[in-house]
């Protein structure tokens, strides 16, 4: 486990995820994954860590994102990245 911190384009997820490796991808709040491209990511802004489960909440504004929650959320294989 690492010390987390989301800033810009340099994310590291308190399990050691980054973008190059198991990457981030959009999802809700609660935590399903969706395709960025659709209408249905009206909660923008908020990721979910492709390793950890970790739902991750960027702010555009400060270029910063936390970690607000945990997910186990279930996906259909279509939900899939
Ligand atoms: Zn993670």
């Amino acid at each position: 486990m690492t010390e987390a911190s989301f800033i810009g384009d340099e994310w590291h997820c308190k399990c050691g995820n980054q973008p190059h490796t198991d990457g981030f991808y959009p999802c809700l709040r609660t935590g399903r994954y969706v395709d960025p491209m659709n209408d249905t990511w009206y909660d923008g802004n908020f990721y979910r860590c492709a390793r950890c489960d970790a739902i991750i909440e960027f702010d555009p504004a400060t270029d910063i994102g936390t970690i607000v929650g945990q997910t186990d959320a279930e996906f259909a294989e279509m939900d899939q990245p």
